[in-house]
């Protein structure tokens, strides 16, 4: 059984900035819409 669930956020694909976006380590991102706030873009997640 996990007792510690550590967060992670996600970083961008393409500059390696950190987002604002978290998951846990159990999250599926599937075609997700992952914003950037550095490149100002979206980027989906496959
Ligand atoms: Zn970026």
């Amino acid at each position: 059984m996990k007792a510690i669930v550590t967060d992670k956020w996600i970083l961008c694909p393409v500059c390696g900035a950190k987002t604002r976006t978290q998951i846990l380590d159990d999250t599926e991102l599937k075609h997700f819409p992952l914003f950037c706030p550095k490149c100002k873009e979206s980027f989906i997640s496959m």
